[in-house]
């Protein structure tokens, strides 16, 4: 067979050669140990949470070893793209902060030298690679019909044939001679380009992931599609060409790609590339809460399968990555124990601490780490987060929020410049009703007096402490006043004194403050009081403390 003219009988527009593209594109200049990584999305119009999972793991591999990492779209499936797919993912990433070195940035928009960055446009660099391969024998034209191939799954199926697919005495094509070949072209018969496979079902090929230690597989025997009829290629054949001429020297992917490494192999090696590392990192898992299983989350059943979840819900992006980097990194709670007020994108992240099963994604948990993070922001910064939030998710509340930024600032401030600041809030949707009080008068409801207080009792604590309420007095003059109307309500002002002598006492200083709150807030639990009565100015105060009383 001569295969180079089948080459240019099959390419014949064809001029770009390898060695050009080697020029082009040529090893990156970066000190020694630098990796390069890459998130190759397909543009489906959706950021899995596994997604920012794993694009951070290529961002934080790259930024610890000095490197490069960046963003490939990965279009070459028309079905599975969305208008616009692409997006939604740039959006995703933008909203918590993960910045790629290189790679797509925008809809039609890129930055580094390296590019196209996407797929479709790089559809000259997989044809002058492919022409090679036919050059030197290493793929063919397979002109089955769709026909032709079920038929052969049936015969495959009837032979019970261990493995399924295109290869050996079932492939066709692989040994169609040029005048068949010409004929067939001359018809106008369609074809793919298939890679002729060298490997041996005997024999086993083993590869080292750098999670999951040394991996054994059988060879690859299948003679997989490189290029669609329409040209374009299969995700197989176009990553390969991509991860060498973009310079990759870490694959780092989903696990489910595990099991395609030998035919990956096979591609690079025919091709005469170096084979990257490998890296499979394993799959976002949650509780199921009916069979109490893990399972992966899926984006039909589980809303927070989607990153725009956290976005929607306003979990600060600060807690969603420190959330996402304790499941990634086994010594990552340890470094921020150490490094406390760090950026979580300066965590040296190491690839031999990654787990190799399923990590479980607990909402519980990544609330937990919500509080804490939210608790240690300052009030203006705080307040400016809330309100970016409100003004894309919760309008009306915008409105209100930003009326009077000093006012929000302070009563965000409650309790906040304090050892141990409280964590009531772990998203912004939350806000709202944590501060419904300060912008309209609740609806106290006398159900929920403390035990210890009758409504009569509590009239009468309104009625004693209406004369003397002084909203200038601090926090410790404030509870002293409060504490002098007990004994005349039949209240301890101490609460040891009460629980010393119980009988004597209808209940204690903490009851009828209890009994402020509930009517000045509506609620059972708030920041200080003192504070938010403050906040709120004698006029308001007080006529809470009397429509309340009304009600009793
Ligand atoms: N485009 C592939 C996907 O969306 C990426 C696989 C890889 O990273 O090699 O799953």
């Amino acid at each position: 067979m001569d295969n180079i003219k089948l080459a240019n009988l099959l390419f014949p527009d064809v001029t770009l050669t390898p060695e050009d593209l080697e020029r082009k594109y040529p090893p990156r200049n970066l000190p020694e140990g630098a990796r390069v990584t890459r998130f190759a999305p397909s543009p489906t119009g959706y950021l899995h949470i596994g997604g920012l999972f794993g694009a951070l793991t290529d961002v934080l591999v790259a930024k610890a070893s000095k490197g490069v990492s960046y963003l490939r779209i990965e279009d070459t499936d028309k079905k599975r793209e969305i208008d616009d797919g692409v997006s939604a993912i740039i959006k995703g990433f933008e909203a918590f902060g993960v910045e790629f070195t290189e790679g797509v940035t925008g809809f039609g928009t890129e930055k580094g030298d390296y590019g196209p960055y996407t797929q479709s446009q790089r559809v000259f660099i997989y044809h002058a690679v492919a022409k090679r391969l036919v050059e030197e024998g290493k793929a063919y034209p397979c002109f089955c019909s769709a026909e032709e191939l079920s038929a052969l799954r049936e015969q495959q199926e009837a032979d019970g044939a261990a493995i399924r697919g295109y290869f050996g005495k079932y492939a066709k094509c692989r040994d169609l001679s040029l005048e068949q070949i010409e004929a067939n072209l001359a018809a106008g018969k369609s074809w793919v380009l298939r890679f002729r496979s060298q490997g041996d079902e005997n024999k086993r090929i083993s590869f080292e992931d750098m999670i999951r230690g040394k991996i054994e597989m059988p060879e690859n025997i299948i003679d997989e599609v490189l290029l669609k009829s329409d040209g374009i290629p299969t995700y197989h054949f176009a990553h390969v060409c991509d991860d060498h001429f973009m310079r990759t020297t870490h694959v780092i992917r989903g696990e489910e790609w595990l099991s395609s490494v030998p035919k990956h192999i096979a591609m690079f090696k025919a091709c005469g590339y170096k084979v990257p590392k490998y890296v499979h990192t394993a799959q976002v898992m949650k509780l199921d809460e009916e069979t109490q299983d893990k399972r992966k989350l899926s984006k039909r059943k589980d809303p927070e399968a989607a990153v725009s979840y956290f976005v929607e819900k306003g979990f600060p992006k600060e807690a969603v990555i420190e959330y996402l980097l304790t499941l990634l990194n086994s010594n990552f709670e340890d470094w921020r124990r150490a490094n406390p007020a760090a950026d979580a994108m300066d965590f040296p992240f190491n690839l031999k601490k990654m787990g190799a099963s399923g990590c479980l994604f607990d909402l519980a948990k990544l609330t937990d780490v919500s509080k804490n993070v939210i608790s240690k922001m300052k009030a203006p910064a705080l307040c400016a987060r809330v309100a970016a939030w409100a003004r894309d998710y919760a309008l009306a509340f915008y409105e209100t929020f930003t009326a009077d930024p000093a006012f929000s600032t302070a009563i965000l401030n409650i309790d906040r410049e304090v050892p141990k600041p409280r964590k009531d809030l772990a998203k912004w949707d939350e806000v709202e009703d944590y501060l419904a009080y300060f912008f309209a008068e609740p609806e106290a409801d006398p159900a929920l007096l403390p035990e210890r207080v009758r409504p009569a009792d509590a009239r009468a604590l309104v009625a004693a402490y209406l004369p003397v309420y002084d909203p200038a007095e601090d926090k410790d003059a404030w509870f002293a006043r409060l504490k002098t109307l007990c004994p005349g309500l039949g209240y301890s002002p101490e609460v040891k004194e009460y629980k010393k002598n119980p009988e004597a006492f209808k209940g204690h200083v903490g009851d009828l403050s209890s009994v402020i709150r509930l009517a000045v807030t509506g609620r059972t639990n708030t920041p200080d009081l003192c504070t938010i009565m403050q906040l709120l100015g004698k006029e308001k105060v007080s006529a809470r403390l009397n429509r309340f009383a009304e009600k009793l």
